[in-house]
């Protein structure tokens, strides 16, 4: 297994990412570069990564905006913000809207690297709050808090499941995959089924969705 943490950054002036990139790979990243909005939603929706680095003035859309439209799908990567808009509004605005940190251009590096190791130990240690259709996921407490505010204990293996989905809330998961990630020990994909059942028991029908033929993903949120 690869034990780099995986950083998204997003920077559409292309020799300042390519130095980012630089910088980062020697820090022991593991570094994916999207220069406009539009790639990076597509990268932060379909991939996973720690820690997310995050330019606000993009092509096609707007950093925060992108923050945003990751939030609302439940993609809770830790997020730092680098922009030239450096006023104490504008980091306000920032955070308001997602971001954990944010950090006005130009930077110092060694600030940068700092910021970042503090939000990768923060995403490992902090309880990950997730959302699922109707509620949020607690994942270290292996509750569902709906959003009447009704709280749902899972048993381990439901949470563990229902984590899986919630990671990564638009891919499709193929039974097979899940059987090896979160039942390892187990032979029978039937298992999956199982406790993908139990999920619906517990959260209602449409918690997780059938994909026919191919596996199951979460359901829609919201
Ligand atoms: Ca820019």
């Amino acid at each position: 297994m690869d034990e780099r943490p995986r950083v998204l950054v997003v920077e559409d002036d292309v020799p300042l990412a390519s130095m980012l990139g630089e910088l980062l790979r020697e820090e022991g990243y593991d570094v994916e570069t999207a220069h406009d909005g539009q790639r990076a939603l597509h990268l932060g929706l379909t991939r996973e990564f720690d820690v997310l680095l995050l330019d606000r003035g993009l092509p096609a859309i707007e950093g925060l905006d992108v923050l945003v439209r990751l939030r609302r799908k439940g993609v809770s990567t830790p997020a730092l913000v680098l922009s030239a808009l450096g006023n104490p509004a504008d980091k306000v605005e920032g955070l308001d809207r997602g971001a954990e940190d944010y950090l006005a251009k130009p930077f110092d590096v060694g600030e940068l690297l700092a910021r970042l190791r503090s939000l990768l130990r923060r995403g490992s240690t902090a309880t990950a709050l997730l959302r699922v259709p109707g509620g949020q996921l607690d994942v270290g407490g292996r509750t569902v808090t709906r959003t009447g505010g009704d709280v749902l204990v899972l048993s381990e293996r439901e949470g563990d499941l229902l984590e899986q989905f919630a990671r990564r809330p638009t891919q499709i998961f193929g039974r097979e995959d899940l059987l090896l990630s979160v039942f390892p020990e187990a032979a029978d994909p039937g298992v999956v089924d199982t406790y993908v059942h139990y999920l619906r028991r517990k959260l209602g029908r449409d918690v997780v969705l059938t994909v026919r033929g191919v596996g199951y993903r979460l359901g829609v949120i919201g």
